[in-house]
């Protein structure tokens, strides 16, 4: 076998291989061209597909244009008029910096370009069919730019094959653009399908109304602002409150300096953010502008551009951190009834499921298979019965309304959407109604809550216990015949180091033989402290962590499992008082509408979702 001479590849070959990483499907050329139009300081992009947008993409933008000297560049590989210099990589401030987009395409499907600066009286363009350029020729036209890219992969039949159906194409040049829409306010959008408007903002829209265009009004009204700084470093936007949650990443939007970005640290980022309001397998809904020093940050690590290096990580992930856990504190963290019934519709098959194909307007389409809840419609008051409909009496037989005295829907009231708006309407007057000794029913002023006892007390110990150990306000209540606990040598030897700390966080231990553990005494939170359990769970925190008792996560984690050892069991009956007094103190907290596992504590059902329930609507 000879082995042929190393050679130079040509050119064509060269920039098809540069293509293989930067154009993987027409979404990849929406997202480019996109970028070369803000780049250009467009202030409307117009963007048509045909066929999922592999017949065709064609970006129109009013953007700065280029000069005929420019255009006859452009197809060049590593031609670029945003870097000059090796030093410019190190603060890199527009969106594209390679030069390689423009070369890649035309190497791949039947590319043009059609540009005139806005001082220029006539425009040019130029043409590359894979990899053949034509001259530049005078072209009439309005100012900007429109760029062309017919049937992509045309001559790599290969890589056409990767392609998925026009429905898939299509939903991810759509998510492109959106995300591109949402980064940049000012710019307006426009985005048409085989002729046909599937999306658009205008320029003017802020990121509120942009997401409310995006994802529908239910999701817009229900977000929660966060808006924080620390030196050049700015941090901008809304969470969403945890029942958004889904279990996939999609609909966490980072932008980073007007780039998109998905970035796995970024993820996490948003876990600790979400931690105990969340449950471990969901992930939250976000949209984050963040500004950042660009010499702070390395986005020249992925040829999509789309991954980014951080300097100074720990700095800026606490600074993160912090400012999104105060919002997503004060996100309305119930769970409304009508989720439920969304999820149990979805299991009995009953839920129409919507067309894959995005339509024009607003996009209002579920996940299917994620619970989310479905739109919410607008709330309505009942007519006949003044003041507060449900609150204190129980509704009597022979009150039922027929059919004629059904509530009349009226134009909406405000709608209720923080958590203040529903504690200021609750007065815990009651009636109570305890079902199965483990849950509470109870009515509210426009409809009525279940609320899970277990769940909720476990919050509540849980949230002053921490408190107190914050506070450095641990109280101990000794046990008059400490309980003693047998274990392992190993068991005995972990925790005999850990004593003090222990202590310090309300657990009083003691070493009593080889194998054996005494409780001396336990926080006085904990109302029928199960102790063997607590220094069960202690030993294994512990020892799959390898941390001291003094850790946060630690402190955090042996708090939990204390809280939901020792807190009022399913199956507890509890009096009127009780319940009265676990329901005015879990109020006060910052968050109880989750136990500390982030399961729900209450789910709340308002007239809507009854009368969704009962089919009325
Ligand atoms: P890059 O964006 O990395 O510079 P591209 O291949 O995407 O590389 O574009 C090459 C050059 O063509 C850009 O640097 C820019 O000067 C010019 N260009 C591309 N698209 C536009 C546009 N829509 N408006 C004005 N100039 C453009
Ligand atoms: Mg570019």
């Amino acid at each position: 076998m000879s082995i042929d001479r190393i050679s130079l590849l040509p050119e064509v070959v060269r920039n098809q291989i540069a293509a293989g990483e930067v154009i993987e499907r027409p979404a990849s050329v929406v997202k480019e061209l996109v970028e070369n139009a803000l780049d250009a300081g467009a202030t409307r992009i117009q963007v048509d597909l045909e066929e999922g947008g592999v017949k065709l993409v064609r970006i129109t933008d009013d953007g700065c244009g280029m000069s005929r000297a420019d255009l006859a560049l452009a197809f060049e590989p590593h031609a670029t008029s945003k870097l000059r210099s090796p030093e410019d990589l190190e603060h890199i401030a527009s969106l594209g910096f390679r030069g390689e987009a423009l070369a890649s395409m035309g190497s791949i499907a039947r590319c043009s370009i059609f540009s005139r600066p806005a001082d220029e009286e006539l425009g040019a363009r130029i043409e590359n069919v894979g990899g053949r350029i034509s001259e530049v020729r005078e072209a009439g036209g309005a100012a900007g730019t429109i760029v062309e890219v017919r049937d992509l992969f045309f001559n790599t039949p290969a890589r056409r094959k990767f392609l998925k159906r026009t429905s898939t194409e299509l939903g991810r040049c759509l998510d492109v653009a959106q995300r591109a829409a949402l980064a940049h306010r000012g710019v307006g959008f426009v985005v048409t399908h085989d002729g046909k408007r599937a999306y658009d903002v205008e320029p003017e829209m802020d990121l509120l109304d942009r997401i409310r265009r995006t994802f529908g009004a239910e999701l817009a009204d229900a977000l929660v602002p966060v808006s924080a700084e620390a030196g050049t470093t700015r941090l901008f936007g809304y969470v969403a409150p945890p029942r958004f949650s889904r279990r996939d990443t999609s609909r966490q939007m980072w932008f980073l300096n007007g780039r998109s970005l998905r970035d796995k640290v970024l993820s996490r980022i948003l876990r600790e953010g979400y931690h105990g309001f969340l449950e471990d397998f969901r992930q939250p809904v976000v949209f984050l502008t963040l500004s950042l020093d660009p010499g702070v940050v390395d986005v020249n690590v992925h040829p999509a551009k789309s991954e980014v290096r951080f300097r100074e990580q720990r700095r800026l992930f606490g600074f993160l951190v912090n400012a999104l856990r105060e919002a997503v504190s004060k996100t309305d963290m119930s769970t409304p009834g009508d989720s439920m019934i969304a999820s149990m519709r979805r299991r009995t098959g009953e839920d129409e499921r919507q067309p894959a194909l995005p339509v024009s307007g607003p996009a209002h389409r579920p996940d299917p298979g994620v619970i989310t809840p479905a739109p919410r419609p607008e709330p309505f008051v009942v007519r006949e019965v003044e003041g507060r409909p449900f609150s204190t009496a129980t509704v009597a037989p022979g009150s039922a309304q027929t059919p004629a005295q059904r509530p009349v829907q009226t134009p909406a009231q405000t709608p209720v959407q923080t958590r203040e708006d529903w504690k200021a309407r609750d007065d815990l007057r009651g009636p109570f109604l305890q079902v199965a000794r483990t849950y509470i029913v109870r009515a509210l002023p426009d409809g009525f809550e279940i609320v899970d006892q277990h769940a909720l007390h476990e919050r509540l110990t849980y949230e002053l216990m921490r408190r107190d150990v914050r506070e450095n306000a641990v109280e101990i209540q000794s046990q008059l015949v400490p309980e003693l606990v047998e274990c392992s040598r190993a068991d005995v030897e972990l925790l005999s180091g850990h004593l003090d700390g222990l202590r310090r966080i309300g657990l009083d231990l003691a070493v009593f033989g080889e194998t054996t553990i005494a409780v001396q005494g336990l926080p006085v939170r904990l109302h029928h402290p199960d102790a063997e359990g607590v220094v069960r769970d202690l030993i294994e925190i512990l020892g799959r962590t390898g941390k001291a008792p003094e850790a946060e996560d630690v402190i955090e984690e042996v708090l939990h499992s204390a809280a939901c050892r020792s807190s009022i069991m399913a199956g507890d009956e509890l009096t009127e008082d009780d319940i009265r007094s676990l329901l005015s103190r879990a109020g006060e907290l910052e968050s109880d509408q989750t136990c500390p596992h982030a399961r729900p504590t209450r789910v709340r059902f308002d007239l809507a979702d009854l009368e969704k329930a009962f089919h009325r609507r």
